[in-house]
């Protein structure tokens, strides 16, 4: 049986299988454009995505939108989401546990949208996607080509926000992979052999 993306939504919205769902007040299911090829995954919702169940909303949605319409893309052409589905109180990196307990829900969800390309945002998003030593101030804007499928990483909005002076880093990252994108992703540009599978 496979499931839909409504199915996914439910499981998600009655999930006890970590810790993350006791202090929850509302598990993020991933959001955008089911159709779309290019993924981003950041680590797990803030405070404000917690209280309204949305992926970046408040001042890191803000930063990503920017960064976003400056390489000529809008929120609504890509799918965003998390490694895990619900808050770490207090903001704190999501402890081993969760991760593994919930990356089937990101394994379903990458399933069903057979993305060209994956933007992991921060360095919690990119050592659990790309590779466990990624360093994200040296490796940010580098490919790794996977499958059909080109993934990089750049630093986490909310990285933007402590330090303004990495806007333009992060911009310069989005505008590269704005070229990925515009190349057909990483199969076309490695391989040759990108099959669209829906
Ligand atoms: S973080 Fe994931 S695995 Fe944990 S309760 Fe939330 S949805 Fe379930």
């Amino acid at each position: 049986m496979q499931y839909t993306w409504n199915d996914i939504e439910q499981h998600i919205a009655a999930c006890t299988h970590c810790p993350l769902s006791r202090s929850r007040h509302k598990p993020v299911m991933g959001r955008g454009d089911y159709q779309a090829d290019l993924m981003i995954i950041a680590e797990a919702p803030g405070g404000q995505e917690d209280q309204q169940g949305l992926p970046f909303v408040g001042r890191s949605g803000e930063i990503l939108d920017s960064l976003l319409k400056d390489c000529g893309l809008a929120r609504e052409e890509v799918y965003i989401t998390n490694i895990v589905k619900c808050h770490p109180p207090g903001n704190r990196d999501p402890k081993e546990e969760e991760k593994e307990a919930c990356f089937p829900y990101l394994k379903y969800e990458t399933f069903l949208l057979k993305p060209k390309i994956i933007v992991c945002l921060g360095r919690v998003a990119a050592q659990r996607i790309i590779s466990p030593d990624f360093k994200i101030t040296r490796q940010h804007g580098t490919w790794t080509y996977r499958k059909n499928c080109a993934l990089t990483a750049t630093y986490h909005p909310s990285a933007v926000l402590r330090d303004p002076s990495k806007y333009e880093v992060v911009k310069e990252d989005f505008c590269g992979i704005v070229k990925e994108y515009a190349a057909g992703g990483g199969a076309v540009a490695k391989y040759g052999l990108y099959t669209k599978y829906r």
